[in-house]
């Protein structure tokens, strides 16, 4: 059993902020980086070198770490993705375990297997989901991701908002000549559906380094082409959300855009990442991490932990530096970070 220290009482945590005065209160983990697509704009066909079992986290390394997180450094969402979170087993028993400590906690999935587990999901505290959906067409879907799973994605969906894990979210990376003809469809799909679609600019975070900007469509262009059929109104920024929204006009149908690209948000930023084998990322794009694993398997208590914490959210650049001639891509592809 590793050592614990005594916690602050309950709410009585230091902020977790860093140089610039941003205080990190969102936590996303990667429960895997293992996947059962391989989206084209994500990994390549054979897959990746997945982690060593012994490398990835347990059930009860994950939770301790998130209560230091929560009770220590005032992180209040957590979201839980991958790699396909949902491969890993006993997720609704974690799911449960993290609910006690609080905070809200919502999943980004492929939705591939969702259906059969949506209503468990929920049961356990899970509060929302966002699905990720690049096509409504069988085809296009199974060369996008490698595999013909597009009817277990649009039941997933279904299954979601049954179980109330709502809003549910749909996801779609337009790329330039595979699937930025269907936006105008997959908002209508979306707003048919009662689910929220949100459409995210390809950022070079692939495992392959062939991400290419000519081929992202931008929130310029995305947002001219939703304006060729619908009059938008901005409806913002929910507090430090990546997302920006637009509601239809005459309608109650909200459509985001993530521009992580052409309009960083990393002046907000109030996220820090863990992978599944316990590193800790102060960005998406940073090029080193802290390693709370051996810290956690070396004996260290809480407070060392919170340390290491602190530490690597003071190290925290101003933003991300894919506009920039300097830009070094991560090693770790999106996939083995947790998107
Ligand atoms: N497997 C789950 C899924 O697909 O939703 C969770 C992990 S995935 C890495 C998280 C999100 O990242 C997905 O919405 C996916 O479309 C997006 N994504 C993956 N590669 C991307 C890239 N190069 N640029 C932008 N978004 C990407
Ligand atoms: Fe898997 Fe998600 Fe990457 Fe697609 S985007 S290959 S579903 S991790």
């Amino acid at each position: 059993m590793a050592p614990r220290s005594t916690e602050p009482p309950h709410g009585a945590h230091t902020p977790l902020v860093d140089r610039f005065g941003r205080v990190h209160t969102d936590l996303r983990v990667s429960l895997t980086d293992r996947c059962n697509l391989r989206c084209t704009y994500c990994m390549p066909a054979e897959g990746l070198n997945w982690l060593p079992k012994a490398e990835v986290l347990g059930d009860d390394e994950v939770v301790r770490l998130v209560r230091i997180a929560v009770r220590r450094l005032g992180i209040r969402s957590l979201r839980l993705t991958g790699g396909e979170p949902l491969l890993r087993r006993g997720l609704p028993g974690l799911i449960a375990r993290l609910t006690e400590l609080g905070p809200e906690i919502s999943l980004t999935t492929n939705g591939i297997g969702l259906a059969r587990t949506a209503h468990d999901l929920k049961a356990a505290g899970l509060h929302r989901v966002n699905v990720s959906l690049d096509t409504l067409r069988p085809e296009r879907y199974a060369a996008i991701t490698r595999r013909d799973r597009i009817a277990d994605v649009l039941a997933g969906l279904a299954a979601a908002r049954a179980a109330g894990l709502a809003p549910v979210k749909v996801n779609a990376v337009p790329v330039r000549g595979v699937n930025d003809d269907e936006i105008l469809d997959l908002v209508e799909f979306a707003a048919e559906h009662g689910y929220r679609m949100r459409f995210i600019e390809s950022m070079p975070l692939d495992a392959q380094g062939a991400w290419d900007r000519s081929k992202m469509i931008t929130a310029d262009e995305l947002l001219e082409i939703l304006a060729q059929r619908w009059e938008l109104h901005p409806v913002g920024r929910h507090g430090n959300a990546p997302a920006e929204e637009w509601r239809i006009a005459g309608t109650d149908t909200v459509v985001g855009v993530i521009a992580s690209v052409t309009r960083p948000f990393c002046g907000g930023c109030d996220r820090v990442r863990l992978t599944a084998d316990g590193q800790l990322r102060n960005c998406l794009f940073a090029t080193e991490e802290s390693d709370l694993r051996e810290l956690l398997r070396g004996g260290a208590d809480d407070a060392r932990i919170e340390a290491a914490w602190r530490n690597t959210i003071a190290r925290k650049g101003p933003g991300h530096d894919i506009n920039s001639a300097d830009f070094v891509q991560p090693d770790r592809p999106m996939s083995a970070i947790g998107g």
